[in-house]
């Protein structure tokens, strides 16, 4: 075993193989870029190197940085995790010439699957059911018609060197083929630099179900399937395994077929075979296609380890260190079900934007594994991915996982930044998912539904305005109290964006009614604290005129000063406001310059994209608050235009 090892990662996954780092008693060197100077990962590791700005190319793909950094600190091995360069063969090729290890396959296997057209012909070379399609290199796109209409339409038309659902085109008939065409491989060549694409039949009710192999370079085993089917734009947004509806033959074919794919290729270390499965009909041994081999540990690897008591991360280092597989295909069993839910710091209902702030307060229930890189107080920047933390749960049987994934849900308290979890609470009751039926069109299908926004519960309101108005302690016995009438008091909260007037009365020391607007709640202090219309009170965080309610879901109130409301500032279109946090590229006017509705105001940079803010109405601007360079929060305001009685 390595006496010490290199993390070439950040956030939760850094924090994950520093456990089992911690557990072996292998010392760690966690590399971070500027921004991550005092992060959680950073913190764990016993050593930590600078590697430079906040920028991915500045910091954590710097391969060379990166070796120097482990030669520095006596590190043997790197463990990349998943992302930068985890799937680089070059980085590989650059870590074994430097004399140390590479936490992961050969450059070789990487390279193997790194395209998509090679690796189905390999894995076609090698027994493994494949798409039907054409991967050919002739490219023309007369013939690239007649292969689709030879394979039967709908047909997809995939970038071979595609990722993230890049250059991929569905055709539903004929006529449209040669303009899908055109624009995968324009997308293609732009993404990729390689406008190179395959055909392959369109697979409907499609299942993604993928299976989780390690290999120590000859023999190979499989840790059994991961159903990744609940998927948002091509985005697992919660991973279960096993899968529902798999029956032991389909599994043993799918095992089978994943361990050939690895040892096709002298796969070492954790990999994932990921498949296509027709779901139309249920779940049947010729019913599943090779669609690609991640050659890395998986975000969603915890399912796994969950049901087969594997520390995937463990058998990583014992392989790595020249151990062979520490055992055999038929040690390997399956107990229990388990779920992984991915919370993001992201807004639902602004089209699932992603989003930042600093989290005011973060907990888990003790009784899920909470994968995550981040504490209270810490930041979700813009400048990586957005994820909080991976839930996962346990239990005898999918039912009784599902249930406990709804409480871990219920009971993880987020504050100080939006987040996907009232979205992932839907999905958990999503009566098709708690049925099992699930296919990767399921989150579309029903997407309005899953994020429409609950009306906040009276209990939860009428706590937070208690909160917010001081009154949440323990009463006194003259508390509120005046000798001829019960005290009133009268204040205006903001909740999910509508204005609210609330009143509490105080009737005697420790028995209160809150209205909130018409709905009236009785609040009442006893031995446990505080009781709303009978219910005990939410965990409760309160910061500045703030109070989040962990409720079911998470609800936000802000106490709402009356001279600070603007009147009608963002209803008459005068603000132009940052709709989610970013860089200001661009500022295209100046205060007295006359503008046109629809005009481009300013240009925002968020999560690689430029989105341009136009002015909503003519006017003059009054104002600009922003300069281009700056790094703006969520609703900043950025340019102001004079109110139209002014103009
Ligand atoms: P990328 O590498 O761009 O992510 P993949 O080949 O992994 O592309 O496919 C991404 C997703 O697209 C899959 O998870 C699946 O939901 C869908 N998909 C891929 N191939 C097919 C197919 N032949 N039929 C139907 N859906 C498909």
């Amino acid at each position: 075993m390595f006496d010490t090892i290199l993390i070439a990662n950040r956030g939760e996954i850094a924090c994950r193989v520093i456990d089992t780092c911690r557990r072996l008693g292998v010392r760690t060197v966690a590399v971070h870029s500027d921004v991550d100077a005092t992060a959680r990962h950073v913190d764990m590791a016993d050593v930590a190197v600078s590697l430079g700005g906040a920028a991915p190319a500045d910091s954590y793909l710097r391969g060379d940085a990166i070796i120097a950094a482990a030669q520095a600190t006596g590190a043997q091995a790197i463990h990349p995790g998943y992302g930068f360069l985890s799937e680089n063969p070059d980085f590989v090729d650059a870590v074994e010439a430097a004399g140390l290890v590479f936490i992961g396959p050969s450059a070789r296997a990487i390279r193997a699957m790194g395209l998509k057209d090679a690796a189905k012909a390999l894995m076609s070379q090698a027994g493994v059911p494949v798409v039907p399609g054409y991967q050919g290199a002739e490219q023309s796109p007369d013939m690239l018609a007649t292969e689709a209409e030879e394979i039967g339409y709908p047909v997809l038309i995939k970038a071979v060197a595609g990722g993230g659902g890049k250059g991929m085109r569905l055709v539903e008939a004929p006529t449209a083929f040669a303009d899908a065409l055109a624009s995968a491989q324009s997308e293609a060549q732009t993404a990729f630099g390689n406008s190179h694409v395959l055909i392959e039949k369109y697979i409907t009710s499609p299942r993604h179900i993928e299976v989780q192999v390690f290999g120590d370079g000859e023999r190979a085993v499989h840790l059994f399937e991961r159903d990744c089917s609940l998927q948002r734009r091509h985005q697992k947004v919660i991973e279960e395994a096993p899968a529902p509806g798999m029956t032991p033959e389909m599994r043993a074919a799918m095992g089978q077929a994943a361990v050939r794919a690895a040892e096709a290729i002298g796969y070492k270390g954790a990999g994932t075979v990921e498949f296509i499965v027709d779901g139309s009909d249920g779940l049947r041994p010729d019913g599943f296609w090779f669609m690609e081999m991640n050659t890395r540990l998986q975000v969603e690897h915890p399912v796994t380890e969950a049901i087969t008591g594997v520390d995937l991360v463990e058998w990583q280092l014992r392989v790595a260190s020249g151990e062979s597989l520490p055992c055999a295909q038929e040690d390997l069993t399956i107990t229990g079900h388990s779920f992984e839910a991915r919370l993001y710091a992201e807004d639902v209902p602004a089209g699932f934007l992603p989003a930042t702030g600093r989290l005011a307060h973060l907990a888990f229930p003790a009784e899920a594994r909470a994968d995550t890189g981040v504490r209270t107080g810490d930041v979700i920047s813009p400048h990586y991915d957005p994820m909080i933390a991976k839930v996962i749960v346990h239990g005898s049987s999918r039912a009784v996982a599902l249930r406990k994934l709804r409480r871990a849900l219920a009971e993880t308290q987020v504050a100080g930044t939006v987040t996907n979890l009232a979205f992932l609470g839907a999905l958990a009751r999503h009566d098709g998912f708690s049925n099992g039926e699930v296919d990767t069109g399921l989150i579309g299908r029903d997407l309005e539904a899953l994020t429409a926004v609950q009306a906040p519960a009276p209990a939860a309101m009428a706590q937070a305005v208690m909160a917010l108005t001081g009154l949440d302690h323990a009463p006194g016995p003259l508390d509120g109290f005046a000798l001829w009438q019960p005290l009133a008091q009268d204040v205006t909260v903001e909740a999910a964006g509508d204005m609210l007037a609330c009143r509490i009365v105080t009737r005697a020391p420790g028995t209160v009614d809150v209205a909130v607007q018409d709905a009236v709640v009785a609040a009442c202090f006893g031995a446990n604290g505080w009781r709303f219309d009978g219910q005990p009170a939410f965990a409760l965080h309160v910061e500045g005129a703030s109070a989040t309610v962990f409720g079911d879901p998470t609800l936000v109130v802000t106490r709402i000063d009356p001279l600070d409301v603007e009147a009608g500032a963002g209803a008459s279109g005068a603000l132009v406001e940052a709709p989610m946090p970013g860089l200001v590229r661009q500022v295209y006017v100046a205060a007295g310059d006359a503008v046109s509705k629809g005009q481009r105001l300013a240009v925002l940079e968020a999560m690689k994209m430029e989105h341009s803010l136009l002015a909503a109405r003519d006017g003059v601007v009054a104002e600009v608050m922003a300069e281009a360079g700056a790094q703006v929060e969520a609703g900043a305001a950025l340019i102001r235009l004079e109110e139209e009685d002014e103009t």
